[in-house]
């Protein structure tokens, strides 16, 4: 297909690129998904999804996928203001979907679903790379593996390529960044003594850091630290700094014996927050993942990345006008982006600022949170249909009751 004209090239086989190329080839569409790498190792990506994002998964039919790649369904979501525990969430039980937070080796799933994208009759090629694309009524990509390149056109061009999406610079998407506020570090650690039943979220908003392990079964667990750029210039990266991560995860106040007999499986790296495009179409070229809108911290990924999946198939699906329906999608994906964006601001003010007026902030909001725990968003469930309004904002910080003078200070 490749030296002829297809429907759809996507650029990157990740979660996005694979799903989106399966959804597309079981309706006939011809698809090209080009992918740069031949197999997948460790990047430190998102390997815990949020249940909103399994409802996504659940959708595009590809849940039993993740499950035979070794993804485990994680039915609590335990919190932790620094090493006392705050409260436990039965996730299958309060979540509008009755899921739990699913858990997967990053790779595995990747190769699951690419394999998947092909044997529903997509083209993919491995150990290819897109270095160029030209917008248009009927957009260009480039081609590049082994030095050769080569052209091939399509109706829609799709950047599903990550992070540092050539797609989104080479056509001409503007990207936008918010401020540094977080950095988020990642490691696989093997032979942790932590509980595996439960997603541990540790936060120290003094410190201006959380800590998070995500299980993966056999004592294997993805761990996380985020931290204030305020609070620590240099993030931690490399695999020399193992040490330091720990320690940092510690001081947030995760358990020191839980590392006792911990080693390390993969690199250490660490991620700035949050870049969008506004509406991520244009003349024949769009963007869905992480190519279109990281979240911070990212802990979103992989559910807005099925978001995007799922919202683009419907549309594509729904019109023989492609224009049209990606018009339609990046129009959906101002709104429920915006939405995210909006809410993980304040989840971030509230458990990340610090500093005195941080300080009386959270004196102030945190106990009517405890009391009223319906006065926080609920990410992990709803995602972008938490209420994100003016009035949900005011509940969230508590400004509807008290003194509010301080707390709308920016
Ligand atoms: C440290 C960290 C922690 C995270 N934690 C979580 C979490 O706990 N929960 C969560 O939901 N999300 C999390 N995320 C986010 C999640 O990993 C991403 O949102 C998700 O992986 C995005 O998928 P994607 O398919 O858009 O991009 P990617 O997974 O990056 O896939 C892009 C693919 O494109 C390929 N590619 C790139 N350029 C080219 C090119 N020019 N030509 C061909 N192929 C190309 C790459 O090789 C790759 O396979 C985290 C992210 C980070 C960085």
């Amino acid at each position: 297909m490749a030296n002829g004209n297809c429907d759809v090239v996507i650029v990157g086989g990740g979660l996005g690129g694979a799903a989106l190329g399966r959804a597309l080839a079981i309706h006939g569409i011809r698809v090209l998904i080009v992918e740069r790498e031949t197999s997948f190792k460790d990047r430190v990506r998102g390997e815990g999804m949020l249940p909103w994002g399994v409802v996504e998964a659940r959708a595009l039919c590809i849940d039993g996928l993740l499950f035979e790649s070794g993804a485990r369904e994680i039915r609590w979501w335990k919190r932790y203001l620094g090493s006392v525990a705050r409260d436990g969430r039965d996730l299958m039980a309060t979540t509008p979907g009755r899921c739990g937070c699913l858990n997967f080796y990053h790779p595995s799933m990747q190769s699951t679903l690419l394999d998947a994208a092909e044997a529903a009759g997509a083209e993919v090629r491995r150990g290819t790379a897109v270095v160029a694309v030209e917008p248009g009524n009927a957009p260009i990509v480039t081609l590049r593996s082994d030095k050769r390149d080569e052209r091939v056109s399509a109706r829609l061009v799709v950047g599903a390529d990550g992070r540092r999406s050539i797609v989104r610079s080479v056509a001409g998407f503007v990207s936008n960044q918010d401020p540094a506020r977080l950095v988020i570090a990642g490691v696989l650690h093997e032979g942790l003594a932590a509980p595996d039943d439960a997603v541990q979220y540790f936060q120290n908003p003094p410190l201006g850091q959380g800590a998070l392990l995500f299980p993966l079964g056999k004592q294997r667990f993805r761990s996380y630290f985020v931290s204030s750029t305020s609070q620590r210039a240099r993030p931690i990266s490399g695999s020399q700094h193992v040490g330091v991560f720990i320690d940092a995860c510690v001081e947030t106040g995760m358990p020191r014996d839980w590392y006792a007999g911990a080693s390390v499986a993969g690199p250490l790296a660490a991620f700035p927050g949050a870049s969008w495009v506004d509406h991520p179409y244009r003349e024949g070229v769009v963007l869905v993942g992480d190519a279109a809108a990281t979240s911070d911290p990212s802990w979103c990924g992989l559910a807005l990345t099925l978001r995007d999946v799922r919202v683009l198939r419907d549309c594509l699906l729904a019109t023989d006008d492609w224009h049209a329906a990606a018009h339609a999608y990046a129009q959906q994906h101002d709104k429920y982006y915006g939405a995210l964006h909006r809410v993980e601001d304040w989840l971030t003010r509230l458990m990340y600022e610090t500093g005195p007026i941080a300080d009386e902030r959270r004196a102030h909001a945190m106990p009517h949170l405890a009391k009223e725990p319906s006065r926080a968003p609920d990410l992990q469930g709803l995602g972008p249909e938490t209420p994100s309004d003016d009035e949900a904002r005011r509940r969230f910080f508590a400004e509807d009751v008290g003194s509010t003078a301080i707390l709308t200070r920016p």
